[in-house]
């Protein structure tokens, strides 16, 4: 319920925010963080297998202050730093420096950070759909008004003619999310190519850069030949926006970064002004211990042959049951078409016997549900049975 003393801005996230919200409080869906052993949980990217090896001795190495000031303020510890930009300048084949890093805590206070800096109230930010659930509620919780393109409902490649038809003179920003959640598509560099040849032609014409925010929170969670390809290789005006919590499977331990193109223009009070925001927001820094830790963690990274294995069999047992479902390039998601038009219906049909699935009506895609193969191979072979019935129910039904 609106009350006069909630900000417009904050009753417009609560708005955009409302399908997620809906979901989490259903109770038909109540029973999937019951830890029951017969609980098969589709529904978020949380882990459902033993932690990554390395990860918390790394942190434990870190625990023990070393001198006094151990945990004193921290931000942007240099090693870390230092450890990142070297690591990009691997992957990505751009000359970052460390400067050009703000580590962030995760990619949510790196988005925040960078709609902050960014853009005034009123001003537009494009994403594209289906779209991670909260970028609207975010964009709306600055004052920013959401532009969403959908993107092409065959290739789920980005459909850049409707890009170009959104941007305006308030255009301040056009989020990017590759690999994507919840398509699981990697964008081509040609898409890429020319999206950026788009979109400086659009920001010659308004005469403002407009800027390229490139979610690469799934960028280290590939599917073997599929490789990934930055934005921030094509257009300057690109910040990075990166998380652990996918390579790690590790959500809760907040950590990431913020990595401006080392090709954008006057970056230098771009670095400072995102560095200010980093306090005005809140101090959206990962904990002095995960400073520490991070040039350990960077070089770590969740069992991707297991998780291939999971893809491969959760997508070739939907088929041969006779569902609908991608394959997706990256990221944890797989997405499969409802064989009844109600998403909503459909979860819940399958929650009864403890499978628990997003309704895909959460990520702006009716008719379809959202899996995410954080779920363990022994989820995965529960469930199976139960979206054969599932399936033979609704047609019989
Ligand atoms: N971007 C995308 C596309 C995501 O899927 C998520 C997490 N689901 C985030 C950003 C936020 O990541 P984190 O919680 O690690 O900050």
């Amino acid at each position: 319920m609106e009350t006069p003393v909630i900000a417009a801005r904050s009753s417009a996230a609560m708005r955009a925010f409302a399908p997620m919200v809906t979901f989490a409080s259903d109770p038909r869906f109540a029973g999937r963080s019951s830890g029951a052993p017969e609980v098969c949980d589709f529904t978020l990217g949380n882990p459902h297998d033993p932690v990554v090896p390395g990860f918390v001795t790394a942190i434990e190495r870190q625990l023990a202050p070393q001198h006094d000031a151990w945990f004193a303020y921290t931000i942007n510890h240099e090693p870390a730093v230092a450890a990142i930009a070297a690591g990009l300048r691997e992957r990505l084949q751009l000359p970052f420096a460390d400067d050009d890093i703000l580590l962030t805590s995760g990619a949510f206070a790196g988005l925040s950070v960078c709609l902050a800096t960014f853009a005034d109230p009123g001003d537009e930010i494009v994403f594209n759909s289906p779209p991670w659930f909260c970028y609207e509620p975010m964009i709306a919780a600055h004052g920013l008004t959401p532009l969403r393109v959908r993107v092409d409902e065959q290739s789920f490649d980005l459909d850049l003619a409707a890009i170009e038809a959104v941007l305006t003179p308030r255009t301040r920003a056009v989020i990017v999310n590759s690999p994507n959640n919840p398509t699981g598509k990697i964008y081509p560099a040609t898409t890429l190519e020319a999206l950026a040849t788009l979109l400086t032609r659009a920001s010659e014409q308004f005469g403002r850069p407009i800027v390229l925010l490139s979610d690469e929170a799934y960028s280290r969670v590939l599917f073997d030949p599929h490789v990934f390809v930055s934005p921030s290789r094509f257009y300057p005006h690109t910040v990075v926006i990166y998380t652990y919590g996918k390579t790690l499977l590790t959500p809760g331990q907040r950590m990431g970064y913020l990595a401006v193109s080392p090709h954008m223009p006057a970056r230098e009070p771009v670095r400072q002004a995102l560095y200010i925001a980093l306090f005005t927001m809140g101090l959206t820094v990962p904990n002095a211990v995960l400073q520490y830790a991070l040039p350990d963690l960077d070089k770590l990274a969740l069992d991707l042959g297991l998780l291939h294995r999971k893809r491969d069999r959760l997508v070739s047992g939907l088929r041969d049951l006779g569902y609908d479902a991608t394959l997706p390039e990256g990221t944890f998601y797989v997405l499969v078409r409802t064989p009844l038009a109600d998403d909503w219906a459909f979860a819940a049909a399958l929650a009864e016997h403890h499978v628990y699935a997003l309704p895909g009506s959460v990520c702006e895609l009716p008719g379809y549900l959202r899996l995410s193969l954080t779920a363990s191979e022994p989820m995965i072979e529960q469930a199976l049975p139960v979206f054969a019935q599932a399936l033979q129910t609704s047609v019989t039904a």
